[in-house]
């Protein structure tokens, strides 16, 4: 049976493994296997590139610059949207390609299609309002004005929990804004950026304008593309550790970079809350993708009055999820993505448990075997614990408990991380007292879903620099110029 029998595609051909520079597929000396986390089975070997593919993907970015940053608006909107109206269309064989590789439920893949897609909408119309300003002058025979250019070669390294959307939300307001891009996608899911580049090519986007090298050991390549001076943008998504490498390395050459990293986001559940929709947010929060995206609810706060029965209801709703493989229409949760991501998960629970916290259910590797976890609900947990201070990214809810405003606050505040925060309260003066003292990018108010493309995803401390989403995405990819014009 061939991979693309399995994979059940409508259209084959969006199955690539090669990479894509200048406009042409290209081939490297060496291979790698694409994993299915839910078999362990091989879908495609896929192009292994190096430095000298990245380089070559960088000059051929920096080739199409000039003609791509001559546009208007207007033009590289028509482009972009013809992009989108494709993503639209293969939003099924796109999904699939994402279960495949990636192991979440073919329901969220198909979610993560369209609010990817919705990035590129959104781009393909804010590029026609990349508006400057004129500034009142100081000198009658002066005048001062401020025009926004594009920056110049963006890169784009992403992550392999949402290895379609990560790259739309980058891609898209980069060639938004007139910036060619090189993609170098995660290792693990390469697949999702092959075929969305692949869209791009039919969409008529020219030849170096949208690029995309694959690669098993990203260290290479990383390197080139962080440290190439043709590269004038860095965007990445992935962990604080490698975030903080990648800005290490595009300092020698001064690049814009914008990061979006790790988190450790709390949930605070005050006992005035709709207790129903507190725990229904969490669910969303916390066992979405797996429980595998960085603002998963990691430490769940819960006022001291009212946690017994959140964690009875939590519990409850927990144990109904079924897990299981990603094409099957009943999963709720699919596999973690690999074998070192389920002895973390497990290492973080054992632990816990070792150190006195009580799995209410869950708290092992599932029967299924392969890299499936259990639903998970941890109550006892103690702050200096290391699934307290480490990002658990598996289906594993950590509650702890508060009993004043002020605890809440600084319990939620004792981290270097700073992406999102959530708070349930029916009580409007505290939504607003504690919603503007949690030092986070984001802060979801009785909601566990606050991700749009309408407006700015970003963390502050130690999760990340700059914002992706809204009228702010755009200007990550585009500088400000001054003109004094004298009469
Ligand atoms: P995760 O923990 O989510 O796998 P990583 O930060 O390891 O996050 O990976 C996110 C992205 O960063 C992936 O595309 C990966 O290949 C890439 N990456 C990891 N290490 C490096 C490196 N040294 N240089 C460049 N890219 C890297």
């Amino acid at each position: 049976m061939t991979n693309q029998v399995r994979l059940q595609l409508e259209d084959e051909t969006l199955l690539r493994d090669q990479m894509f520079i200048g406009g042409e597929w290209r081939s490297a000396t060496r291979v790698f296997d694409v994993i299915d986390p839910a078999t362990s089975e091989a879908i495609i070997a896929v192009a292994d590139g190096g430095a000298s593919d990245a380089q070559s993907a960088v000059e051929a970015a920096s080739a199409a610059w000039p003609a791509w940053r001559s546009l208007t608006g207007k033009q590289r909107s028509a482009a972009l949207k013809q992009w989108h109206s494709l993503l639209v269309k293969h939003a099924g064989d796109l999904a699939r390609i994402i279960t495949a590789e990636m192991g979440k439920p073919l329901r969220e893949a198909r979610g993560e299609v369209g609010s990817g897609s919705d990035y590129v909408e959104w781009y393909a119309e804010e590029a026609k309002r990349a508006y400057g300003e004129v500034i009142p002058s100081y000198d009658a025979g002066i005048r001062l004005v401020v025009i926004e250019q594009p920056v110049g070669v963006a890169v784009a390294i992403t992550p392999w929990n949402f290895p379609f959307a990560t790259i739309a939300r980058k891609v898209a307001p980069a060639m938004a804004a007139g910036c060619p891009v090189v993609v170098k996608p995660a290792e693990d899911t390469p697949l999702s950026a092959l075929a969305m580049v692949e869209l791009a090519d039919r969409a008529g986007i020219p030849p170096g304008v949208f690029n995309v090298v694959t690669a098993r050991d990203p260290v290479a390549v990383g390197y080139e593309l962080t440290s190439n001076p043709l590269v004038r943008k860095v965007s990445f998504t992935g962990s604080t550790e490698v975030g903080r490498l990648l800005m290490r390395q595009s300092s020698d050459t001064i690049k814009k970079v914008s990061l979006e990293l790790g988190g450790n986001a709390p949930f605070i559940v005050f006992d005035d809350a709709d207790l129903d929709a507190a725990v229904q947010g969490t669910m969303i929060s916390k066992y979405r993708n797996g429980g595998q995206t960085c603002i998963c609810a990691n430490r769940i706060f819960v006022q001291d009055t009212i946690v017994a029965e959140f964690a009875e209801r939590l519990s409850a709703a927990a144990s109904s999820l079924t897990v299981g493989v990603g094409t099957a229409a009943d999963t709720d949760i699919g596999p973690l993505i690999n074998a070192e991501a389920l002895a973390k998960v497990t290492r973080l629970v054992d632990d816990a448990v070792a150190g006195g916290a009580k799995t209410m259910i869950g708290g092992r590797p599932h029967d299924l075997g392969g890299t499936f976890y259990e639903p998970t609900v941890v109550t006892g947990v103690g702050l200096d614990m290391a699934i307290a201070n480490e990002e658990i990214f598996g289906p594993v809810a950590t509650l702890f408990t508060f009993s004043t405003e002020e605890e809440a606050i600084a319990l939620a505040n004792a981290t270097p991380y700073g992406l999102a925060a959530y708070l349930y309260t029916r009580d409007n003066g505290k939504v607003w007292r504690v919603g503007e003292a949690l030092d986070y990018g984001m802060v979801g108010v009785n909601t566990g879903v606050f991700m749009t493309e309408v407006a700015p995803f970003g963390g502050i401390k130690q999760s990340g620099i700059g914002r992706e989403g809204g009228r702010q995405g755009l200007r990550e990819y585009m500088e400000s110029k001054y003109l004094a014009i004298g009469l």
